[in-house]
């Protein structure tokens, strides 16, 4: 049994400390790789701090993963040891219900996906990505194509995958004006894939802070929503909103009026209390408010494949084990720029 070391958390204050966990041994149908890098996600801080319900304890959260293959099961057949790969939000799932067919197995219904730092189908708590290594079918892993910095790729498993899935869903593409709401970790790849797919892409952030930023990632319009009638201004301009906010003190009238008749306002932000709109703005304009979640794995190798083709990846900012703590709040205070990575190396020291 290969045992690692890991960050865990003991409670919803959230203050992380080295342990040691043990990983099971690659079954047949299953590749064992060592943890390079793990991005840290909001949704591990609304986990972690018990937003979205109780959390188990000890966490060691993390499903945005990348690593080196390092053992490989008898009947492996698309991976071998020293190969680049990568886990996200999910490690099974029944592949044979309609959904998992689909390639959407996050909708599994049989009897569900199981996701990365939960419980596995023995209801026993499983660990992510803050952790040396990690178990899974080959078929729940992707391949991390050469041609993206590996160091910068591990946020593309999560913030890739989920605003890669509804960008493409809506239509993002040429002639199409997308705006990214929130440029956090899943809104800066929201910009940087839209305007890959071809589509005229606006930031709306709170502040002017990220303005160059937004514009080098390949945004033509950037604004900012605290500043006086900004909103107003943009009433009827895009075809499709991607709402990545972890917030949910939004005016999100003003977004939906923001919307040209048809337009989609999608989101994937998760804020922990419900949100309030005004229908009649929906219904004026036969306007459509959208949710999404992550996407399907062979989804995800698109993704990849996608943002390796454009010369696209995550902008990071590397921490160690014992900085993760204080990365949380950073994160909370939109202060990261624009996902902290853990190197795991550092997990030794
Ligand atoms: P993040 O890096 O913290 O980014 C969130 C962004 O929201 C911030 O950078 C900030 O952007 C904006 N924001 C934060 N507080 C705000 C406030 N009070 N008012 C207005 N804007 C505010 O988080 P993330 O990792 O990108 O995740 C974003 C959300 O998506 C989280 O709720 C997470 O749980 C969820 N999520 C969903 C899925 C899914 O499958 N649907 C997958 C992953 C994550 P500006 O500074 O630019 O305003
Ligand atoms: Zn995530």
């Amino acid at each position: 049994m290969p045992q690692v070391y890991a960050y865990a958390c003991e409670d919803e204050r959230s203050i992380f400390h080295r342990t040691t966990i043990e990983l099971r041994e690659p079954a047949d149908n299953e590749i064992y790789f060592e943890i390079k890098y793990a991005g840290i996600c909001h949704s591990d801080i609304h986990t972690a701090r018990g937003e979205w319900g109780p959390a188990t304890y000890p966490l060691v959260p993390g499903h945005e993963l990348v690593g080196v293959v390092t053992k490989v099961g008898s009947a492996v057949t698309r991976f071998q040891v020293g190969d680049k790969v990568g886990v996200g939000c999910m490690f099974a799932s029944c592949k044979d219900c309609e959904y998992c067919r689909a390639g959407e197995e996050q909708f599994c219904n049989n009897p569900h996906a199981y996701f990365t730092y939960g419980r596995d189908a023995q209801g026993n708590p499983t660990t992510g990505g803050y952790a040396q290594g990690f178990t899974v079918r080959e078929d729940f892993a992707c391949r991390i194509p050469d041609s993206i910095p590996f160091e910068t790729s591990a946020p593309l498993l999560c913030a890739g995958i989920t605003t890669y899935s509804p960008l493409k869903r809506w239509g993002a593409g040429p002639g199409k004006k997308v705006a990214v709401l929130g440029m956090g970790g899943l809104g800066h790849m929201g910009v940087q894939i839209a305007a890959a797919m071809g589509a005229e892409v606006h930031v709306i952030s709170h502040s002017r802070s990220k303005e160059a930023d937004g514009l080098r990632l390949g945004a033509s319009y950037y604004h900012a929503s605290s500043e006086e009638g900004a909103l107003e201004a943009l009433a009827s301009t895009f075809d499709v909103i991607l709402c990545t906010v972890s917030a949910s003190d939004l005016d999100y009238t003003a977004y939906i009026r923001a919307l040209k008749p048809y337009g989609v306002f999608v989101d994937v932000g998760l804020p922990e209390v419900p949100a309030s709109i005004s229908l009649s703005a929906l219904v004026g304009g036969n306007k459509i408010l959208a949710g999404s979640n992550i996407g399907g794995i062979a989804e995800t190798q698109e993704m990849l494949d996608f943002c390796a083709e454009h010369g696209i990846h995550p902008v990071v900012e590397m921490i160690g084990g014992e900085d993760i703590t204080e990365a949380y709040n950073k994160v909370t205070a939109s202060q990261v720029r624009y996902r902290y990575v853990i190197d795991t190396e550092t997990f030794n020291d």
